[in-house]
């Protein structure tokens, strides 16, 4: 028996003239993202993307649960592909569809003809089928405003599709078509969950991570792979850099007031991560902040941050809670490894009583006078690169 995954696009049909790029940026994705289930085709026809399996052991289960979490797709079905020929369409259906069929109560059938050739007028193919289920599974009754399953038919160019409640997709526009930006990731709840939002809406990201060996291990390190790893499902493969912080963070406790370390830490990570977005032509900086969530997140404190770079930032979270953060967490996979209990940069050296009404012109004083242009310089010469894909490795 032949199947296959029939995709509906999303907000892609709204884009009018962009349609054509949209779609190509999407069938990209799902290639990408179906890469090393077996071999397949990607076809487009009638506001419909196709996935037609070409080998015997195409993993179909595993390519719907990638497809669920690729951006830009509305509604997807595992469909079954018979002739177009009605005798056929009734032999087959109730027998593809039995499973499904045994398990509710109600159901209609929707037949769309899209080669008009096809001898029967929908109403026709949809009043022989719905006989024909009934006859064969004489628990079901026919319900036409709220059944359990839509047995849906759609007669197209080539071939028949039979299948029925399509899947809700992961919505949001393709990724790639929204830009680029560049995501502070820590290993915490929130940057992770930013990230993702980000994605949704198009951007395709680059990752900038910074870490203070000896303060912070390299456990630390490698729970933010595994971390971006699950982000990368919807995003897609990126690049990770990860900024030697120490002698950054440790100038900062020695030359700077207490109660202004986070601050500055929190400019300097913008002025670093704003050059290695440019670098990767990037034109924005994502970050997980929430408006009150610490005292580096308080009104005053994020205008104080916001000044360090010119670079548009987007912070997706900022009106969120905690709970509805975690929420999304949840979600998309990553929260039991965000609260792995390893330290992140910005929690060595944290100040007693943090400023939360740093005033800007006393900031840039104390960060002028401690002089950090050459330190950012040689963390920029010293960053590592790791490539995140979905590949277990
Ligand atoms: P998260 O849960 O994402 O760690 P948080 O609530 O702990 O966020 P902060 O530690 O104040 O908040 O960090 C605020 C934001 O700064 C993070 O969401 C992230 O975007 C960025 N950030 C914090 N630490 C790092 C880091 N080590 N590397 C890169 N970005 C970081
Ligand atoms: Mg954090």
């Amino acid at each position: 028996m032949k199947e296959v995954i029939l995709i509906k696009d999303g907000e892609i049909a709204l884009k009018g003239l962009n349609r054509r790029s949209f779609e190509d940026v999407l069938k990209k994705n799902i290639k990408l993202s179906l890469y090393g289930l077996g071999k397949f085709k990607i076809t487009s026809a009638q506001s419909t993307t196709y996935v037609t399996p070409l080998s015997e052991d195409f993993d179909l289960d595993e390519a719907c649960e990638r497809v669920s979490r690729i951006f830009g797709i509305v509604s997807f079905s595992r469909a079954g592909v018979c002739e177009k020929d009605l005798d056929e369409i009734l032999d087959f259906a109730p027998r593809y569809l039995a499973e499904q069929l045994e398990d509710i109560k109600t159901f209609k059938v929707e037949a769309k003809r899209s080669d008009k050739k096809f001898p029967y007028k929908s109403p026709e193919i949809c009043r022989e089928l719905g006989g024909k289920i009934l006859e064969k599974f004489p628990h079901l009754t026919v319900d036409v405003h709220n059944p359990d399953a839509v047995v849906t038919v759609e007669v197209r160019d080539f071939g028949t599709y039979i299948h029925t409640n399509p899947c809700r997709g992961a919505g949001g526009i393709p990724v790639g078509t929204g830009g680029n930006a560049a995501i502070l990731i820590s290993g915490g709840i929130d940057s992770p969950v930013a990230a993702y939002m980000m994605a949704k809406r198009g951007v395709k990201l680059t990752a900038i991570h910074f870490a203070s060996p000896p303060y912070t291990s390299e456990r630390a390190e490698q729970k933010v792979v595994k971390l971006l790893k699950k982000v990368c499902r919807y995003s897609g493969p990126m690049t990770m850099y990860t900024v030697p912080f120490t002698k950054i963070q440790e100038t900062i406790k020695d030359k700077c007031p207490e109660e202004l370390f986070t601050i500055i830490m929190r400019r300097l990570m913008m002025k670093i991560s704003e050059r290695i977005a440019r670098d990767n032509d990037c034109s924005a900086l994502i970050t997980g902040e929430s408006l009150g969530q610490v005292a580096s997140q308080t009104i005053h404190a994020i205008g104080c941050t916001d000044e360090a770079s010119d670079m548009v930032v987007f912070r997706p979270l900022i009106g969120m809670d905690k709970q509805e953060i975690i929420d999304i967490s949840y979600k998309i996979d990553t929260f039991e490894t965000s609260i792995e209990p390893y330290e992140d940069c910005c929690t060595v050296f944290t100040p007693k009583h943090p400023r939360t009404r740093p005033i800007l012109k006393y900031v840039k004083q104390a960060e002028d006078s401690a002089n950090f242009g050459d330190m950012i310089e040689e963390a920029l010469q010293n960053l590592k690169i790791t490539n995140i894909n979905q590949r277990e490795d």
